[in-house]
């Protein structure tokens, strides 16, 4: 159990050494903006919520702000679906982005006349031109690690053609890939992505939110930095993989201070490692093809590691919190293993989950001795560590579900569960001693009998005389709640399924999603969606947010207890 998390301070790491020495010396005065800018290609995953703890939880703590930014500027592949599911997705892990009471939500494609402003701006400072080699040429002629490039025939053009021309692309005069403009930077840097990036490029496309205003669409790179010094942001952090980036990002923002455009200093791109959890999938375009081909049942099926799928499966946004700050913030590429996030679950629900019985995979339980016709109250706590939270009430009776598996007529070495001549513990009810099984004609096991010892009940003086070694739940017959469980497990058998590009399908996990018809004790059965309980010896439960209802109950196990079974409580 963890209970220090709440108010323990945020643990350091290097981006919060950076903002410190930046307060210390006063560069941005105390200001702290950061940005979480997802492009609206797709859903949420667990990888983004590392990003977005961050982002979020460094202007948080720092009395700052995180803007909410849709990088929008790849017209073909976004849509407004997955503008409301990522605004959703970051509401629900509990981040907000408001300044004084204003909203900072942004959009990249608010500023494509500003974008294209500048880049006239730039052409015009000798620092881009309009090149028109194909795009085979472009690639033959950019050289290799060894190698440099080689300038472009359309390299030296005047400012009056290149303006001509960046103005005619804009005016729809031009195929798409006839041209494109450049940066004009080195064509021997060391670092491909300072030998005349493309800033712009035609595409005949529909966007969103722009409709058929633009032809002409800027680039990532351009677009990023630009966004980020427009919305004053002071630390702009992102994955790894922009560390070659930087480069250009600087580049952009600094020919722009000296055209007079923004002043300095100018925001910093600070990158660190991005998320890889074991069994699970974190690139859109594979989320995308298991949910396109029907590998899962939709974007917030509760195996996806999706924002709404962890949602669904019953993760709550504290758990998701924990994890990320557990897992913390570095340099260096690594594997985060799926126990981990299962762990920051357990330990967020352990304190919180009020406790039930519920069994999975019933047989029947007669008590012979038990006189027909008659009920018993029983109770146990809400939560073992919480009196103060009540007691439930449950009834016994001659007739109980119990799980299948807790009788064994032949058991093997240290099974403490049922079988002929053991006692054991009907969990806050009676010591009984097990007699024997009935069986069908296949030899299936129909109804397990016992006797009980009726001064055995628990917490009664005689309980004590009693020692068992094992100890089982259950719900009687006449007052259990029939509910359709879900029985999730994770959806690929391979820690790593898609490593070394290989076809992550065939790791798909065949039992990945199991549903049984199961019992459970009174008054689960009520329970509103999103829900969560302990089933009591299984693992933690919630009620389906989109199937449940109450008085129909449809529950997800969310993950299995670490130590689930045959231990005495
Ligand atoms: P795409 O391949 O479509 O670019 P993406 O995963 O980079 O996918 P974005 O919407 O561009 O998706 O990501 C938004 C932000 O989330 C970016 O700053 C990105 O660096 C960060 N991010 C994405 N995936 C991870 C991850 N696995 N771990 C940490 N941060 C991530
Ligand atoms: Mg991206």
């Amino acid at each position: 159990m963890n209970t220090e998390r709440n108010d323990a301070p945020a643990a350091s790491n290097f981006i919060r050494n950076i903002i410190d020495d930046d307060n210390r010396t006063g560069k941005w005065g105390q200001r702290v903006e950061t940005r979480f800018p997802p492009e609206p290609n797709g859903y949420l995953h667990i990888g983004h919520a590392k990003s977005i703890c961050l982002n979020f939880g460094v202007a948080r703590s720092y009395g700052g702000v995180c803007h909410l930014r849709f990088d929008d500027t790849n017209p073909e592949k976004e849509s407004v679906e997955y503008v409301d599911s990522i605004i959703e997705s970051v509401r629900w892990l509990g981040f907000e982005w408001t300044k004084d009471g204003n909203e900072q939500l942004y959009f990249a494609s608010d500023y494509y006349d500003k974008l294209y402003e500048f880049a006239e701006l730039l052409i015009q400072r000798g620092k881009a031109y309009v090149d028109s080699q194909s795009a085979e040429e472009m690639r033959a002629n950019r050289g290799s690690a060894t190698e440099v490039g080689t300038p472009s025939r359309f390299r030296e053009r005047s400012v009056e053609e290149n303006l001509d021309l960046f103005r005619r692309m804009k005016a729809g005069e031009f195929k798409e890939g006839e041209h494109v403009l450049r940066a004009k930077i080195d064509m021997s840097a060391p670092n491909f992505n300072m030998r005349d990036p493309v800033i712009y490029r035609i595409r005949f496309a529909h966007h969103y939110r722009t409709g058929d205003t633009w032809c002409v669409y800027p680039m990532y790179d351009y677009t990023h930095c630009i966004s980020d010094a427009l919305e004053n942001i002071t630390h702009s952090l992102c994955t790894l993989e922009f560390e070659d980036h930087r480069p250009l990002y600087d580049w952009i923002l600094n020919e722009l201070a000296e055209a007079g455009i923004f002043t300095r200093p100018l925001p910093q791109q600070i990158e660190f490692s991005r998320l890889n959890l074991t069994y699970a999938i974190t690139s859109k375009r594979k989320l995308l093809q298991l949910v396109s081909e029907g590998h899962v049942d939709g974007w917030d099926d509760p195996r996806l590691p999706t924002i709404v799928g962890v949602r669904r499966r019953g993760f709550t946004p504290e758990s998701i919190q924990l994890f990320c700050e557990r897992i913390g913030i570095t340099k260096v590429d690594s594997w985060i293993d799926m126990s981990v996030f299962e762990g920051a679950l357990r330990d967020d629900l352990d304190a919180k989950a009020p406790r039930t019985a519920a069994v999975l995979d019933p047989v029947k339980l007669i008590i012979d001795n038990f006189p027909e016709g008659v009920t018993e109250p029983c109770s146990a706590p809400v939560h073992p560590h919480h009196p103060e939270r009540g007691v439930r009430e449950f009834p016994i009776s001659r007739e109980l579900w119990i799980e299948r598996d807790d009788y064994n007529e032949t058991p093997p070495k240290g099974y403490f569960r049922l079988f002929p001549g053991n006692k054991v513990r009907l969990r806050y009810g009676y010591v009984i001693e097990c007699i024997g099984a009935d069986k069908d004609e296949n030899g299936n096991v129909v109804a397990v009998h016992c006797n009980y010892f009726p001064d055995s009940k628990s917490g009664t003086e005689g309980a004590n005389n009693y020692k068992v070694k094992g100890n089982i739940h259950w719900v009687s017959v006449a007052a259990a709640c029939p509910a359709e469980v879900r029985i999730y497990d994770r959806l690929f058998k391979e820690a790593q399924p898609d490593a070394g590009g290989r076809d992550f399908l065939e790791a798909l996990n065949p039992d990945s999603k199991r549903v049984v018809n199961a019992y459970l004790e009174q008054g689960a059965q009520d329970a509103l969606p999103e829900q969560r309980y302990q089933f009591e010896r299984h693992g933690y439960f919630v009620a389906d947010r989109v199937d449940s209802k109450p008085g129909k109950p449809v529950f997800n196990r969310i993950v299995s207890l670490r130590d689930s079974w045959g231990k005495p409580a």
